[in-house]
């Protein structure tokens, strides 16, 4: 379950923040998933709800965007967003191209609540 260790790993760097700043709770923590990262939102929404409980977290809400699947095509050079999964570059239709992003999770933000 690729959810459950990436949940452990977010709330492991909530820990490490809120200790940082001193905070008696984390609100809310914002990440951002690449529609091809292979991650269920859903199941990891509720696995962060399951885990939770015990930590630093038990309060925070967590939201979660979507980032597209980028494209980098080698003919042109030109940067594009995949839609319907079709990758072939839209301005010289050229399938000599490389995902750039769409695969990452990145934390955008975490807001914590002071002592
Ligand atoms: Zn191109």
């Amino acid at each position: 379950m690729h959810e459950y260790s990436i949940v452990a790993s977010l709330i492991d760097l909530c820990e490490k923040e809120a200790k940082k700043h001193h905070a008696k709770a984390i609100k809310s923590l914002t990440i951002s998933v690449g529609r091809l990262s292979g991650i269920e939102i859903h199941f990891l929404e509720q696995c962060f709800d399951t885990f939770k409980e015990e930590t630093i977290c038990h309060d925070a809400t967590l939201s979660i965007e979507l980032c597209e699947v980028v494209l980098l095509c080698a003919s042109c050079h030109e940067k594009s967003i995949v839609e319907k999964n079709h990758f072939i570059c839209p301005k010289c239709y050229s399938e000599d191209v490389a995902m750039i992003g769409g695969q990452e999770l990145h934390v955008k933000s975490i807001e914590i609540i002071e002592e």
